[in-house]
């Protein structure tokens, strides 16, 4: 056992944060002046120029920092004019602040299963929507799997429904050459620190409407300051809403802005180095006997900051056995089947603050056999290949 490879690096280990970022963000430090709405003369807050280049990203008119994902998610549903009791569609298989976000605007969740793919099941999506009568879907593109968006436009057109979408997995992926976050009414991101860009905490809504705009800028936290934000609508427009959206306190500070304004313009470069992992990560795993990789659409380009795979036709304790085997060289996988919520995995049926579910069978089914690795961008070609040997090893041991 002792001559066999082990792993080192940590899954959980980032890239530093630049020189030039910390640089700026030190200058910010001596001004003092942290809080966005803090600016002398005629400056443009950090935070406010953060909006206008990410809106520029995006290709949308409207982008709005907030605290966090989180925060993005519960202003959307707010902004969209969800209200206590509404239905809101929503992936079974998601990251607990999208069913928390949901809670905190009152909005009653319908879960959708999870297919194969890791995507949103797009017949139950369809069936539930019809029969549930829900105007609200809120889409996770879980782990960066990002499901058939024409078929998903399609039945949110036919029975009325405003989707949001949450793109924390997949910032700066596109479907068929579109942005993800431009398929529905809002796109919110994430860029805490596991995120595609790092921020520690932090969040961006981007949309095209203008009274989402407006509302989010205000639920935000402007007061009446929103006439400095970077990429919100004119005042004619926050004259309709100023007076009609509460203030939940979300704002982004200058410094975690900066931070993000330093990373945003090598982000389509940090998506190829995640990408070059990811391949490697892929091409080797499908090697592997009893392992199953996704399939994924020619014209999705996605970012693989996290690879999934399912261990087929193996029992939950093989499958711990093999969480174990592979920990106790160095190789982090996580574990979705899990009965009990552990670190940042969860499931439907552990957020029991929104009461009883149905049962979803399909979701149950996928994620009793879903692994999943995290790939920082501090791993080289070299460290996927050694993870790829180890797990292959250690299927072949189970297999034994
Ligand atoms: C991280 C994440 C969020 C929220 O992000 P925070 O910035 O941590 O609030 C939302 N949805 C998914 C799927 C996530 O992974």
């Amino acid at each position: 056992m002792n001559d066999r490879a082990v792993f080192t690096k940590a899954f959980t280990q980032q890239e530093p944060i630049s020189e030039a970022a910390i640089a700026r963000v030190s200058d910010i430090l001596r001004t003092g002046r942290l809080h966005r709405y803090n600016t002398v003369g005629d400056e443009r807050s950090e935070a406010a120029l953060l909006e206008a280049e990410y809106a520029a990203y995006q290709g949308t008119d409207y982008c709005l920092a907030v605290t966090s994902g989180g925060q993005a998610l519960q202003i959307a549903l707010r902004a969209v004019g969800v209200r206590p009791g509404d239905l809101v569609l929503a992936n079974a298989y998601t990251l607990a602040p999208v069913p928390g976000a949901m809670y905190a605007t009152g909005a009653v969740p319908v879960f959708v299963d999870v297919d194969e793919n890791w995507h949103i099941n797009l017949d139950d999506l369809a069936d539930k929507a019809e029969r549930s009568g829900a105007n609200y879907l809120m889409l996770s593109h879980m782990r960066g799997h990002i499901a058939d968006m024409d078929r998903i436009v399609e039945i949110c057109e036919v029975h009325g429904i405003t989707m949001i979408e949450d793109c924390a997995h997949t910032m700066g992926a596109t479907w068929k050459g579109k942005l993800s976050g431009n398929f529905g009414s809002v796109g919110c991101f994430s860029t805490q620190t596991y995120k595609h860009m790092n921020s520690g905490e932090g969040g961006l809504l981007t949309t095209s409407d203008p009274i989402i705009a407006a509302r989010s800028v205000i639920m935000s936290g402007s007061y009446m300051l929103y006439g400095s934000h970077g990429a919100a609508p004119s005042e004619d427009v926050f004259a309709q809403v100023r007076l009609d959206a509460p203030n939940c306190s979300a704002r982004l500070d200058n410094v975690r802005a900066a931070i993000i304004r330093d990373q945003l313009p090598n982000l389509d470069r940090t998506i190829a180095a995640w990408n070059e992992r990811y391949v490697a990560l892929d091409t080797g795993l499908r090697a592997i006997d009893g392992l199953r990789l996704p399939v994924r659409a020619d014209f999705e380009h996605y970012v693989g900051s996290s690879i999934q795979f399912q261990v087929e036709k193996a029992s939950k304790d093989q499958i711990l056995g093999l969480i174990d085997a592979c920990a106790a060289r160095g190789v982090e996988i996580k574990w979705f089947g899990a009965d009990q919520p552990k670190g940042f995995t969860s499931r439907y049926d552990s957020w029991q603050y929104l009461g009883e579910q149905p049962e979803l069978v399909g979701t149950k089914s996928v994620l009793s056999t879903t692994c999943d690795m995290r790939v920082p961008l501090t791993f080289s070609l070299d460290d996927c290949e050694l993870i790829v040997q180890i797990i292959g090893e250690e299927m072949a041991a189970l297999q034994d």
